[in-house]
């Protein structure tokens, strides 16, 4: 029942970055809500959706907000940032450009949010591996760079989205211990 529902340990906002159309929506619908669409944002209109897990036996409440179509205009104000605790910065691994561009996102989430924000890179739709242009090694090298965890997903199939955001928590949960 809903008092139930609203019983729990932790609270953890995060915010999902990145150029338009490189999946953020569906990764948020698809871990959330299990729901996957082929039709752009606009007609879904989603600012964020939440999910309780357990990590460690202890509850924690997630809240997932997406951009909302603010990144088109490179406009993603401080305020967005307030009280994150993570970004997952997502790419497409078939756009080579979302991926040059995580660069760039990155160093705005760093100058944003708060600190000791909590960073994961996610190249996204690998169900496309044969259009594929971003590599997989060379990803991984520029996550190292940065000391942060990568993963590759597909929204679409479902390939590690569950994994990607429970690793992204779990991270976020031994900060605060
Ligand atoms: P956003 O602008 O980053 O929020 O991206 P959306 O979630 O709106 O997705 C943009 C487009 O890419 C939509 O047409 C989605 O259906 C499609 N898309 C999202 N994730 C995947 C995926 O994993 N695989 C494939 N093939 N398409 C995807």
């Amino acid at each position: 029942d809903s008092d139930n529902n609203d019983k729990y340990d932790f609270l953890f906002k995060i915010v999902l970055i990145g150029d338009s159309g490189v999946g953020k929506t569906n990764l948020m619908t698809r871990y959330t809500r299990n729901e996957f669409s082929t039709k752009s944002k606009t007609t879904i209109g989603v600012e964020f959706a939440s999910k309780t897990i357990k990590i460690d036996d202890k509850i924690a409440k997630l809240q997932i907000w997406d951009t909302a179509g603010q990144e088109r205009y490179r406009a993603i104000t401080s305020a967005y940032y307030r009280g994150t605790v993570g970004a997952v910065i997502v790419f497409d691994i078939t756009k080579y450009e979302s991926f040059e561009n995580c660069r760039k996102w990155i160093e705005e989430v760093r100058e944003n949010a708060p600190p000791n924000i909590t960073i994961t890179l996610v190249g996204n739709k690998i169900d496309l591996e044969s259009i594929r242009t971003v590599g997989n090694e060379k990803a991984s090298t520029f996550a190292k760079e940065y000391g942060i965890t990568f993963f590759e997903t597909s929204a679409l199939n479902s390939t590690n989205v569950e994994k990607a955001f429970y690793d992204h928590f779990s991270n976020i949960y031994q900060q605060t211990k």
